[in-house]
């Protein structure tokens, strides 16, 4: 099945975006650039560049996360 990614705007680290991913048991949203894979707890953050970690410090695994989900985070206001 095709799974669209949703994305709040443009990586400050480098040229790629930021996907709204959810972690694989379902209960931590957080923001992942598609390119350095550079990950931020909130779109804020991610936007601001404050904070975050390398993808070598990334542990939890993730996924993208769907429309429905990313509304219970109410983090829809933040797609582009
Ligand atoms: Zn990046």
């Amino acid at each position: 099945m095709y799974m669209k990614s949703f994305y709040v705007g443009d990586c400050p680290i480098c040229c790629g975006m930021l996907e709204i991913v959810i972690s694989i048991n379902g209960k931590n949203f957080s923001i992942m650039c598609d390119e350095c894979s550079a990950e931020w707890e909130n779109p804020e953050d991610a936007l601001n560049n404050r904070g975050g970690s390398r993808a070598s410090a990334n542990e939890i695994e993730v996924r993208t996360a769907t429309l429905d989900e990313i509304k219970i985070a109410n983090w829809d206001i933040y797609i582009v």
